[in-house]
């Protein structure tokens, strides 16, 4: 068969096997599909040759770029050894590596503002930074899942069984799963499972732009935190946890908070007595300028989510962090029944745990932090001239991620109907000039590897630019 058939066949295939997810697949089976056949650097191949410029990071997970050689040999090397075993009932050296590892990053970036921390609810006794312990799993919504579990068993694990509920935000995303779709805030794709979650008590989302208590910041005195508050203040006996994104909403729309949103809500959680889980499954590894969001308002939370680009986009792994007030919790005797009943087939699977402890030292090594800030600026800079144009109506970004919000009238702030499918009609006209991006809605996506060379970085930016032009 030569390549053309081939090609051919592949796409054929695909439309006839595979069921895309977050795709509307009527109008999957009506496109080309786009198959990649290889990466290099931030650039993905597909299996006619033609290379794109990698503008999403394979879904927000790729940190250095594709074929990273570190990463890559990583692998290898572990694949030399074994390629998974179970952790449950056994260990293997990448996970325990992997779990010290974290736990000194997690402890340099959100352990050394003790001053600043407020003191934790007297059942948290934790310490500051004292986020200590590490489950395993394997994507940012099992992470969640531990969370959500871990949070509410704690609670009973104390005697204190009231405790069932959780707060969470409107614009919410947390993964996909039953127990993540309960704690999430978008209509779109949560409304229809709405018969089967669990009850949450949802707090205003800081989307200042639209904001949901016709408020404008920074006149409003953080409204939304006095509704947080409010909900506290009626139900925390009932509230084991509020769970948060900490600085984006991402999957929501790129919403960023504006500056000591989150540390209100850590000092509310304290004042209630109410333990913080903080969802970095996409904000952490260096995507908003620091390792974790937390850090840029010295929050620590109480239970920390971690996945996407902890193995630099590699391979599945999901962490769940948790202080050892948490984890002491859980100790008893075997009868007592108190074990954490949950755990993954893949469970800290030696292959991923080996690419990401290779990710964390080219963090270190290649100074990644430090190399962001040219970047970050000019992506600044590069928003604020764009939302001149006429179909923008905003602009949001926290280090290496933006959203640019397009709306059918800028002056009222009119959004264009979902059918209109402008941001993938955007997104589409980009993908012809050789970038692809995967928008929210009406928000275009922008999140790079990290690594994006400045001149790729203006070349994507110019490449979206002109294709919101086109087709606004
Ligand atoms: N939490 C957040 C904040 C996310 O952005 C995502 C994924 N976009 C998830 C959880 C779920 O991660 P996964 O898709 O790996 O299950």
């Amino acid at each position: 068969m030569g390549i053309i058939e081939e090609n051919k066949k592949l796409e054929e295939l695909d439309k006839k096997y595979i069921w895309h997810p977050f795709t509307q697949m009527k109008d999957w089976l009506e496109e080309k599909p786009i198959i990649i056949s290889e990466g290099r650097d931030c650039f993905i191949k597909d299996i006619y040759g033609r290379w794109y410029l990698d503008g999403v990071s394979s879904l927000w997970v790729n940190i250095f770029g594709h074929r990273k050689k570190e990463i890559d040999d990583a692998i290898k090397e572990q694949l030399d050894r074994i390629a998974h075993s179970t952790l449950l009932g056994l260990s293997n050296a990448p996970a325990i590596k992997l779990a010290e590892k974290l736990i000194q990053i997690v402890q340099k970036s959100l352990g050394r503002n003790k001053e600043t921390n407020p003191p934790l609810p007297p059942f948290s006794k934790g310490g500051l930074g004292g986020l200590c312990k590490v489950f395993y799993s394997d994507n940012g919504s099992t992470a969640v899942e531990v969370a959500i579990k871990m949070a509410f068993q704690y609670w009973r694990h104390k005697g204190v069984e009231a405790r069932h509920t959780f707060v969470s935000l409107t614009n919410a995303y947390h993964g996909d799963t039953i127990g993540a779709v309960s704690v999430g805030g978008i209509d779109i794709f949560h409304k229809a499972f709405e018969p089967l979650l669990f009850k949450t008590y949802k707090a205003p989302s800081p989307y200042c732009y639209r904001c949901e208590l016709n408020k404008e910041y920074p006149d409003c005195n953080f409204a939304c935190l006095e509704k947080m508050e409010e909900i506290f203040k009626a139900h925390s006996e009932e509230i084991a946890a509020l769970i948060i994104e900490p600085l984006v909403q991402a999957a929501g729309g790129m919403i960023t908070s504006p500056p000591k949103y989150l540390r209100g809500v850590r000092e509310l959680c304290t004042k209630y007595n109410i333990l913080m889980i903080a969802d970095e499954v996409a904000t952490g590894f260096g995507r908003t300028g620091k390792m974790f969001a937390c850090e840029h308002e010295d929050v620590v939370p109480d239970i920390i989510c971690l996945s996407k680009g902890i193995t630099g986009g590699y391979m599945p792994l999901a962490v769940t962090l948790c202080t050892d007030e948490i984890y002491n919790a859980f100790l008893g005797e075997f009868k007592d029944l108190k074990t954490f009943f949950h755990g993954h087939s893949y469970t800290g699977n030696p292959l991923a745990c080996a690419a990401a402890l290779a990710c964390l030292d080219v963090f270190e090594q290649e100074h990644v932090l430090e190399g962001l800030k040219a970047k970050i600026e000019l992506l600044e800079v590069w928003l604020k001239e764009v939302l001149n144009i006429n179909h923008i109506g905003d602009v949001r970004s926290t280090g290496l991620m933006a959203g640019v919000e397009l709306v059918r009238d800028k002056k009222t702030k009119e959004p264009y109907d979902w059918s209109d499918k402008m941001g993938w009609r955007v997104a589409y006209r980009a993908r012809e000039n050789g970038v692809f991006i995967r928008p929210l809605g009406n928000v275009i996506v922008i999140m790079p590897p990290l690594s994006i060379s400045e001149q790729n970085l203006k070349r994507l930016l110019d490449i979206i630019r002109v294709a919101i032009i086109d087709i606004t």
